[in-house]
Formats: C-alpha cells, sequence, structure tokens
C-alpha cells in the first residue's frame, strides 16, 4: 500500500525561519541554483541554512535517473550551463561558506557525465574562495573511469559516494546503479588518493546483518566517513517507509562503525549525507 506512515516524534522539526536562513534563499534564488536541501526536502533546512551551509546540486535540476527514494525530477535534463561554475563560486563567496558540498544530478546523457563541469566548479570555488574546503557528493559516471579520474585529479578534500542501501535492494532503490560498480567507484576514488566518504539510508526493509555487511563492504575499499540516516518517503508515488529506527539503533550502529575502523560515523535519525560535513574536514 502507498500509506505514509505518520513520523515518530524524534522527526518532527522546525520549520525554517530567521535572518541567516532568508540569506541564504536569497542568494541561492538570485544566482538561480539548485541545492540538494529543496530537491531533497532535507529536514535539517533550518539547521543547516541557518548556520550559512547549503548543498548546492550542479548540472540542473533534472535527473537521466529515477531513483525510488528521490524527490528530484527524472526526465530530459537542461542544458549544460558553462557559467554555472562560476554562480555557485560566487555564492559561496558571498555566503562565506567554509565546507562547500556539491552534488550533480546524473547525467547519464553527456558523453563526459558532466565531469568537466564537475572539475571547472571546483576550480571556480578555490579561485574566488582560496580557504574554503571541498566536498563532492558525485555520481558513479557509469563506471566510464576517464570521467571519475577529472574529479580525482581536482582533488577536492572529501569525495562522497553514497550507496544508498544494502547490496539485495539496491535494485529496488537506485534501479540504474550497481552496488558493486559503486564499490569500485569508491576503490577507484581511494587510490587515486581521495578521502572518501558514503551513506546509507535506513528503514527501508534492511535487516541488520545487511547494514553490518556494507559497513564491511565500505570498509574494504578504504571508506573513512559513514553517514546513516532515516528514509523519509518524500511521496507517496516514492519506495513507502519499512520502518523508523529509533535513535538508540542508530546510536548502536554509529559504536559499530567506529569499531570497524570508520574515522567518522555521522547516524541517526536526521543525518543526511552533507549534515555535519565540515566537521569531518582533518584540519
Ligand atoms: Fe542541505 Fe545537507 Fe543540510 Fe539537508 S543536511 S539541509 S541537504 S546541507
Ligand atoms: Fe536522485 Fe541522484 Fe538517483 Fe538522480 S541519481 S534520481 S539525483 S538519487
Amino acid at each position: 500500500g502507498r500509506v505514509m506512515k505518520n513520523k515518530p516524534k524524534w522527526l518532527r522539526v522546525k520549520l525554517p525561519t530567521g535572518k541567516e536562513y532568508r540569506e541564504v534563499r536569497e542568494i541561492v534564488d538570485n544566482y538561480k541554483l539548485h541545492t540538494i536541501c529543496e530537491s531533497g526536502n532535507c529536514p535539517n533546512m533550518g539547521e543547516c541554512w541557518g548556520a550559512g551551509t547549503a548543498t548546492f546540486m550542479i548540472l540542473g535540476n533534472v535527473c537521466t535517473r529515477s531513483c525510488g527514494f528521490c524527490n528530484v525530477a527524472t526526465g530530459k535534463p537542461d542544458k549544460v550551463d558553462p557559467f554555472e561554475p562560476v554562480r555557485v563560486a560566487k555564492s559561496v563567496k558571498l555566503m562565506g561558506v567554509k565546507h562547500c558540498v556539491l552534488t550533480s544530478v546524473d547525467r547519464d546523457d553527456l558523453k563526459d557525465g558532466g565531469s568537466e563541469i564537475w572539475a571547472e566548479t571546483v576550480r571556480a570555488v578555490r579561485r574566488l574562495s582560496p580557504g574554503t574546503t571541498l566536498e563532492t557528493l558525485i555520481p558513479d559516471f557509469r563506471g566510464e573511469w576517464g570521467n571519475l579520474q577529472r574529479v580525482i585529479e581536482v582533488a577536492p578534500e572529501i569525495v562522497s559516494h553514497n550507496l544508498e542501501t544494502v547490496r539485495r535492494l539496491t535494485k529496488q532503490v537506485r534501479i540504474q546503479a550497481k552496488y558493486d560498480r559503486s564499490l569500485e567507484v569508491l576503490f577507484r576514488l581511494k587510490k587515486g588518493g581521495m578521502t572518501t566518504k558514503s551513506g546509507i539510508m535506513l528503514g527501508l526493509g534492511e535487516t541488520e546483518e545487511e547494514i553490518i555487511e556494507t559497513m564491511d563492504d565500505l570498509r574494504s575499499v578504504g571508506v573513512s566517513i559513514l553517514t546513516l540516516g532515516q528514509y523519509l518517503q518524500p511521496t507517496p508515488n516514492h519506495l513507502p517507509v519499512d520502518e523508523f529506527i529509533t535513535p538508540e539503533k542508530f546510536a548502536e550502529y554509529k559504536r559499530i562503525g567506529l569499531e570497524k575502523g570508520f574515522k567518522y560515523v555521522e547516524s541517526g535519525p536526521l543525518v543526511r549525507s552533507s549534515y555535519h560535513a565540515e566537521k569531518h574536514i582533518d584540519k
């Protein structure tokens, strides 16, 4: 059934308000930027935008893929905008962002998979804000490793690629993706000298054993930062929530993750890939 379950109390959050929030809102609107915070209906907008953090989504607002959990529109993608890197860089500067998180829609329609714009955006942010660190949450580039290499060459401080779920549910959750290909992305990033990060959503029907197995798989390819958060169904047309994981259980997974050797584990109902991202930079 497509029934939205009632959210437990630990998932209720305040609506975004306040001066800082409005300032970020204005810059994002003025520069015609997209944020995953909005596209993903992220519950942390009040907190993050209030603190001057936003995750910019580059390469348009329409994705060539159709993951069952994701609120980004699927369809004919936007035309590539060669000025997007500079617009992102200008707003990062204006917002005084210390740690800039970038993500993109998947551009399986482009020969370079969007990797040229990816690399140029990193370079543009560095040019305008030399003190700002960068975190790029990247797609799998369909296993076109030359495209992945373009990201490695500009060496963001953290490179993230999310598994999103356990092996068994990957087909259901990320129809165009492959669990092992994503592991290979992370492996190649690590081999290229990157600090890597990955995340999965809980509450999609995975078992505890499968979560642990996923942690082991991520450690086996050298991932050092892990995020675990509750999956929330963005609309009734998206995958249903199977279970609301309690904060106590999230705390237990955090302990297990740290024991397995992850350097940082963000684990909690409201954790998203970019949540507290600035805390994982080793100064
Ligand atoms: Fe945006 Fe990430 Fe914060 Fe959510 S957690 S509001 S996506 S920066
Ligand atoms: Fe959403 Fe990314 Fe999947 Fe596209 S590839 S549908 S943006 S999760």
